[in-house]
């Protein structure tokens, strides 16, 4: 037998560990000679611990929520060729293993079946810790396939070709930047990739890391050879102990076979991979920021231009581009531009992930093609739990937009949400129940932003302190002799949106631009519950 484990950062938090080790005592306790496999997440990750068990000539079958103490009961039963449907979630399809009666197949699943899992398709199937598992799931092909065929060029057209545009948040189109990147004149380039992520509530990059870490390597040298790179960073934050061992041991593992270091399969292209760890300030996702963190300075934003593709660390053209967008690349190797391009919308191609929390009926990790409405992140999540009444979609953190019921019809498209008022954000997506008071919420985001600006500019430094203290004013209700009087939090309404204003149009970085984005859209959405705390009404 094979007992496959999901370990990732959330089913740790879930008991996965122990779990595991319930797992090795009762193998010892009955010398039962099963080989114990750690995999990445499918993103249901309400139901982790997540534990498979695959017998000789039977298909691997899943079974929830997996405690320590539900192991032996399981494997009793697992291990002795009787399960119980209730436990399970599904089993794998297979054409040479005999199925389970009466347990769904994975792939029918309408949680799987309403995906479409490009970038996600090994997680939670495949043992990150194993290239040799990646490269059996068709891993490092695309990169077998064009580093002798193509020259840098080619493979910088194939991805404009593609229309592929950053995940993390800007949408620039990706082969753009590369381009610019190559058109300095220099034999000294850098690319990095930014596995910084700090979105409240955003995970997507950390499972995907964690789930299928050699995805990512080999996007990282495809990458850096279309840009011409001789050195890759991965920027990542100190304390995301998982996803940094994870991408170490992948990173190990490509130098140990050749897929790194010097001439890389004999194609004479030599690249090293260095991951560095950044103190976890949410401004060092900014670009200049992050090239001064690792340049060893504080991590403040500078002014743009020049940009770091013609000017970035150490003054040398440098390319960054987040975590899902270089796991794009080898798909779109292997598949084309067209097949890339074909995905999606007119402006927005491929898929996108999402990590989906709050008060969801189940925190996931989802990927659908553009142009979904935005609806379809709601179903997936299976609405709002316990039955509550469904207010809101929180996207993009800190510098999103909490979107309506009525909003929802809207497609999932870089072009045209911006147009309902609406910017998708890197992924990270809230879901609200009627209990969420949107002025909290608001001031939530507020004080985040106020504690993490840079103090660089005065409109983002002076201006986050001041909107955070009116919605502070605005959230408490009137307590006489307080001073917190009706026409005073009023006029605070009236302040935060020519402070929005001036914040968004003077701030230096996309940090304060972005950060009046929640408070001016819940005006809009929710500006009763403004009112409510304002004229104290119950
Ligand atoms: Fe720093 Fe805020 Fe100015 Fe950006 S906008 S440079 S975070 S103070």
């Amino acid at each position: 037998p094979i007992i496959y484990v999901g370990v990732t950062t959330s089913s740790i938090v879930a008991g996965a560990l122990k779990t595991r080790s319930a797992i090795e005592q009762y193998l010892d306790d009955y010398s039962v000679d099963a080989d114990v496999i750690c995999v990445g997440s499918h993103g249901l990750c309400s139901l982790e611990p997540v534990v498979e068990v695959q017998m000789p000539g039977r298909t691997r079958v899943a079974f929830a929520n997996v405690t320590p103490e539900r192991v032996n009961s399981i494997l009793d039963g697992a291990l002795n060729g009787f399960i119980q449907p209730e436990n399970v979630i599904f089993q794998y399809f297979s054409e040479i293993h005999e199925p389970w009666h009466g347990i769904p197949f994975r792939n029918e699943l309408p949680f799987f079946k309403k995906q479409n899992r490009v970038l996600l398709k090994n997680a939670g199937i495949i043992c990150p810790d194993s290239i040799a598992e990646y490269i059996a799931h068709g891993g490092y092909s695309a990169l077998a396939k064009s580093i002798r065929k193509y020259t840098y060029d080619d493979i910088c057209r194939i991805v404009e070709e593609s229309g592929l545009r950053g995940r993390g948040g800007g949408a620039f189109p990706t082969g753009t930047k590369w381009r610019k990147a190559l058109q300095v004149a220099t034999s000294d380039r850098y690319l990095i990739c930014n596995a910084d992520e700090s979105d409240p509530g955003g995970f997507m990059d950390r499972l995907l890391i964690e789930s299928d870490p050699h995805r990512i390597v080999e996007g990282i040298i495809l990458s850096s050879y279309a840009v011409s790179a001789s050195k890759a960073i991965i920027y990542i934050r100190d304390r995301y102990k998982i996803t940094i061992q994870r991408i170490q041991n992948a990173i190990e593992q490509a130098y140990e076979v050749g897929l790194l270091g010097y001439d890389i399969l004999g194609s004479g292209y030599s690249l090293d991979i260095e991951v560095r760890k950044g103190p976890g300030a949410y401004v060092c996702g900014e670009e200049t920021a992050l090239i001064k963190s690792l340049e060893g300075k504080r991590g403040m934003p500078s002014i743009k231009p020049p940009y770091p593709a013609e000017f970035g660390l150490n003054g040398k053209p440098t390319v960054i581009n987040n975590v899902e967008t270089l796991a794009n690349i080898p798909e779109i190797i292997s598949n084309g531009p067209q097949w890339f391009a074909a995905l999606g919308t007119e402006g927005s191609k491929g898929t996108k992930i999402f990590s989906i929390n709050g008060q969801a009926s189940q925190t996931c990790m989802v990927e659908l093609t553009f142009g979904e409405p935005l609806a379809a992140l709601l179903d997936l999540a299976g609405g709002v739990k316990d039955g509550r009444t469904f207010k809101a979609l929180h996207l993009g953190g800190p510098s999103g937009v909490s979107v309506t019921a009525d909003e929802l019809d809207a497609p999932i498209d870089f072009d045209e949400l911006p147009k309902r008022g609406i910017s998708l954000g890197s992924g990270g997506v809230q879901v609200l129940d009627n209990t969420v008071c949107m002025v909290d919420l608001v001031k939530y985001f507020m004080h985040f932003i106020r504690n993490e600006s840079c103090g660089k500019c005065i409109p983002c430094r002076e201006g986050s302190n001041r909107m955070y203290q009116i919605l502070d004013n605005i959230s408490k209700r009137p307590v006489s002799n307080e001073g917190h009087n009706t026409l005073e939090r009023f006029k605070g309404v009236i302040q935060l949106e020519t402070l929005a204003e001036v914040m968004r149009d003077t701030s230096l970085c996309g940090l304060g631009q972005t950060a009046p984005k929640p408070i001016l859209k819940a005006l809009k959405s929710f500006r009763d519950e403004f009112e409510e705390h304002i004229f104290d009404r119950k």
